[in-house]
């Protein structure tokens, strides 16, 4: 079986889509073609020239790395620093490098949630949920017709709410139309008022996905002109944003849970705010750069917050509600790799799948 570069991206992002990344991000295919076929992928957190080199040598033609090599505009390619230089050898060396960074950071089955597993969490959800991720759709079918429409909206992505798919909510009643003079109706004929045995349909869907939605509606629907509404939902999406919660196993002393934290993340070192005189069970996190998510950690009652890039000043901001604990980034998202090779070994069981062996962290600890 062949693949091409553009199937990895495709089952890459049925898990996270590149709609739920940030606005400053550019997770995207950065280097090749999508048209190329794979030869063998190596996973890592960084692209760096020992990165591609290590593809090179191990006969891999793409990368699939969390954080994007290229971040902001390149206006010259002339190898005056190390995303020039890493650019420049991925296209010499004909290594396509494509990065899933924020929209991995924001789905419930990601970055945290990779973190989580590490740590021995059960029972976790998003922390911060997003909001203006889900739209509803209305839609009015002829009663015989609405269990076959609804089947292909189901395959389109609608009607799945958390853990349950085939959501919908359906009520009977009489739909009426006129056919027009240019109409070529399903139903009646022109000139004609009808009254046909309809069905009111709800259902939501991801937002991203309302073309395809819609267009599934228009090829399955029976009528000439379909009636549909559709509506953006305040609703948060419990299965997509930031940062994760999630319990232990047991309650243990602050100190202990601190050991546990550095033993299981392989950490050489960690900082924490003082540890408070009460046990840990409730634990929130952000991989990488969170402590905007603070607030919402102390809010959400957890005894301690896990997250990397925390400055002086903000330590101060735990203000003994919380044990805040700064992990380092790479640190905190260098498992994100194992994430991506499960996640492509599954699918791809022919594809050479390998973790780098490069360091890629730019910090070392005396
Ligand atoms: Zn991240
Ligand atoms: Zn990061």
């Amino acid at each position: 079986m062949v693949y091409l570069i553009k199937d990895v991206i495709s089952h890459l992002e049925s898990i996270a889509p590149s709609a739920y990344q940030e606005s400053y991000d550019n997770a995207r295919l950065i280097v090749g073609s999508p048209e190329a076929q794979v030869t063998g992928i190596i996973c890592s957190l960084d692209v760096t020239e020992a990165v591609v080199e290590e593809a090179k040598t191990k006969g891999c033609n793409l990368i699939v790395a969390h954080h994007p090599i290229i971040f902001k505009g390149l206006k010259s390619l002339t190898g005056k620093n190390y995303v020039e230089r890493t650019v420049i050898k991925a296209i010499k060396d004909d290594i396509a490098i494509y990065a899933i960074h924020t929209n991995l950071d924001a789905v419930h089955q990601g970055v945290n949630q990779k973190i989580a597993q590490k740590i021995g969490l059960s029972d976790t959800k998003i922390l911060a949920p997003k909001k203006g991720l889900l739209t509803k759709l209305t839609t009015f079918i002829p009663r015989d017709n609405s269990e076959e429409v609804l089947q292909v909206l189901y395959q389109a992505g609608a009607g799945i709410i958390g853990n349950y798919s085939h959501c919908s909510f359906q009520t009977e009643g009489e739909g009426t139309f006129l056919p027009m003079e240019n109409a070529t109706p399903h139903i009646g004929s022109k000139g004609k008022e009808e009254r046909v045995a309809e069905k009111r349909v709800e259902l939501m869907f991801p937002a991203h996905l309302q073309s395809k939605v819609l267009q599934a509606l228009k090829s399955a629907h029976p009528y000439e002109e379909v009636a549909y509404y559709l509506h953006p939902l305040d609703n948060d999406h419990q299965e997509v944003g930031s940062g994760m919660i999630g319990q232990l196993p047991e309650a243990i002393p602050g100190m202990d849970f601190l050991q546990h934290l550095k033993k299981s993340m392989g950490l050489q070192v960690l900082k924490h705010t003082a540890v408070l005189d009460k046990k840990i069970s409730k634990v929130a996190l952000c991989g990488g750069a969170g402590i905007f998510l603070l607030g919402q950690a102390i809010q959400s009652g957890a005894d301690v917050f896990i997250t990397a890039d925390v400055k002086y000043h903000e330590f101060f901001d735990a203000d003994q509600q919380i044990l805040l604990a700064d992990i380092g980034h790479y640190e905190s998202e260098i498992y994100t790799k194992e994430l991506l090779k499960d996640l492509l070994s599954q699918k791809f069981s022919n594809i050479a799948t390998y973790l780098t062996n490069v360091v890629t962290n730019p910090i070392s600890y005396l």
